[in-house]
């Protein structure tokens, strides 16, 4: 069989990021002992990645590249907020500038209680800018790895949108 819709599909990766003219950096990769299970076309997956593996049968391998259009978008600038530096106080109301560097990554909730990653990418006297972008936003992506496991999916977890079993749901 090939991968189409409503295949259940597992496979090897290694993932690489690199900005627009940039260098390539090594993000994560999934190996045959953990090897990523999905259900091929319910849109659980960046629209790029599902196009470039449909079609190939067990045992394939590929190696390709996704625009940032078609994995996690641009950097968007609405996504980089400025907020007051009182924001960061912890519950005795001291600022808690040991956790306020460049780069570092602070879990944070809006007003409507949504829990959110942002990237602290500078730190003033009364302000802190964060970056809410996702953290490939902006970046090309490559894929390299193995189609390794491929059936087709259960009348269940076609109901259910999603894989029972290793790598799935288990209910
Ligand atoms: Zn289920």
């Amino acid at each position: 069989m090939k991968i189409t819709l409503n295949s259940v599909v597992s496979v090897t990766y290694k993932l690489n990021s690199k900005p627009e003219g940039g260098e390539e950096k090594f993000i994560e990769e999934a190996g045959k002992n953990n090897p990523l299970t999905f259900l091929f076309g319910v849109g659980g997956m960046i629209a790029g990645f599902e196009a470039n593996l449909n079609g190939l049968s067990l045992g394939d391998t590929f190696n390709f590249s996704i625009k940032p259009e078609d994995a996690y978008g641009e950097k968007h600038p609405d996504n980089l907020v400025d907020l007051p530096i009182e924001a960061f106080k912890n519950e005795k109301g001291e600022v808690q500038r040991d956790m306020l560097k460049v780069g570092a990554i602070i879990p944070m909730q809006d007003n409507e209680g949504h829990h959110m990653r942002g990237v602290v990418t500078k730190v003033g006297i009364n302000d802190v800018t964060m970056d809410f972008n996702h953290p490939l936003a902006g970046q090309h992506l490559r894929f390299e790895g193995e189609v390794v496991a491929l059936r087709a999916a259960t009348a269940d977890e076609l109901a259910h949108g999603h894989v029972h079993g290793p790598g799935g749901h288990h209910h």
